[in-house]
């Protein structure tokens, strides 16, 4: 099969948006850009514009977007810029479209992901938290209209790949699988002596050992609320209970994640750490294609180790299987605060340690409710997000 696929790419100027384009300019023949969206980046957009020649391109801000819209009559292409949220939706759902990546970080990539859903379009999902906001929600709205949907973030891709062929997240646990398990990195802190993670900084968060990605997801990896997200996200993805769930500290990442039997078989995936490998296996699904990451030289990697995850210097961990636990919106508000959070520190407003401490103090301040609509979610959203602000600067 050779159709060409028709794609947009939500968050293309972002590490997983140039990943994807990295991938798709290696097969022009398969697939044809039709949108690209960043939030602000209008340069950078710019040149995908010169390069991929898409039909829209989507800025968030106002100022970026009236410059790339200079820009690109300028330079005669006949791409139409929009601007705002509901641009973001609209290219998502677009009829010509059959193929979205999610790769907006954070909250942000909610709407537009959902909108990709309800279209009924094949969603290559890596903005993790459309699901830990919202899982039911997108969930139901994937099986409503028959979309497809194959998970990007690396671990969920290679459990995706380990389980057995035709899986059905509605098949837990009859499907002989017994436990899933995560692996970890444990970022750039997992030997750092704790008294000095007080000191630490953004750069030095942001200085991942194995992957290089946007600064909101190293930092997430740094305090191991990434691989809580990330927990969160297999549950609705694969329809597994916390429980059986494990998080396995890892730190060469080189096995993406495992899923063990009943009969006590365990399937790995294995790889260099490179999104181009997970992005090109959704991209080209249910084919393989060459994603320009080099084989997996298991004689220069040598040794593999394995850790269990340390849950007193990894507070944010332990939060958010709790937030899982607890069920309704307590994983969106876990997320909102979290948000705030690394924001925060990012901005060197708050010390690295304080980002739990302030996750803590909001997930206890706001009651969990029973998510009906996507309205709850995005009330437990907004106030955790006050809550979460009258932590770093009282009235
Ligand atoms: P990034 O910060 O590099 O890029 C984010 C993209 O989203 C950019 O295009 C940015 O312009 C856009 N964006 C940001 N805020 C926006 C807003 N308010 N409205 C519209 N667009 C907005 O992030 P990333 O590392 O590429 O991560 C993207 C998503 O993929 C995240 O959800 C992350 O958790 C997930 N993910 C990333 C990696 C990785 O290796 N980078 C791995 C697994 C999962
Ligand atoms: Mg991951």
């Amino acid at each position: 099969m050779n159709c060409t696929r028709h794609l947009t790419i939500l968050g293309s100027t972002g590490s997983i948006g140039v990943s994807t384009l990295d991938v798709v300019a290696r097969h022009a023949d398969r697939y044809r850009v039709v949108a690209l969206t960043g939030q602000r980046q209008d340069e950078v957009l710019f040149e995908q514009c010169l390069r991929f020649k898409p039909r829209y391109a989507v800025l968030l801000d106002e100022a970026a977007a009236a410059r790339l819209t200079v820009r690109v009559a300028e330079a005669g292409l006949e791409v139409q810029v929009l601007q705002g949220a509901a641009a973001l939706d609209f290219v998502a759902a677009l009829p010509e479209v059959d193929t979205v990546m999610a790769a907006i970080v954070g909250a942000a990539g909610l709407n537009p992901t959902l909108a990709a859903a309800r279209a009924g379009k094949k969603i290559l999902l890596a903005n993790k938290e459309t699901l830990v906001m919202a899982g039911r929600i997108f969930m139901e709205a994937v099986q409503k209209s028959g979309a497809t949907l194959l998970p990007i973030d690396s671990e969920h891709n290679a459990i995706f790949q380990a389980l057995p062929a035709g899986y059905k997240g509605a098949d837990w646990p009859t499907s002989g699988v017994s436990q899933i398990l995560l692996t970890a990195s444990g970022g750039p802190f997992r030997n750092t002596p704790l008294a000095e993670l007080k000191h630490v900084t953004p750069e030095q968060a942001c200085a991942h050992p194995n992957w290089a990605m946007g600064k909101k997801i190293s930092v997430d990896s740094a305090t191991m609320m990434n691989k809580g997200l990330e927990v969160i996200e297999a549950h609705w993805l694969f329809n597994a209970p916390a429980a059986a769930i494990e998080v396995v500290v890892h730190p060469q990442s080189v096995i993406h994640s495992l899923v063990q039997y009943v009969d006590g078989s365990v399937l790995a995936q294995l790889g260099n750490p490179d999104m181009r490998t997970p992005i090109a296996h959704g991209l080209a699904y249910p084919e393989r294609i060459d994603s320009g990451v080099a084989p997996l030289d298991l004689l220069k990697v040598a040794t593999l180790n394995f850790e269990a995850p340390d849950f007193i210097r990894f507070p944010c961990l332990a939060l958010a299987y709790q937030a899982l636990r607890v069920g309704g919106t307590a994983p969106a508000i876990l997320n909102a605060a979290n948000e705030v959070a690394v924001a925060a520190f990012l901005a060197r407003k708050i010390s690295f340690l304080e980002i739990a401490r302030l996750i803590a103090e909001v997930l206890a301040k706001l009651p969990s409710c029973t998510v009906h609509t996507l309205e709850d979610v995005l009330q437990a959203d907004a106030a955790a997000r006050v809550a979460a602000q009258a932590v770093i600067s009282p009235v």
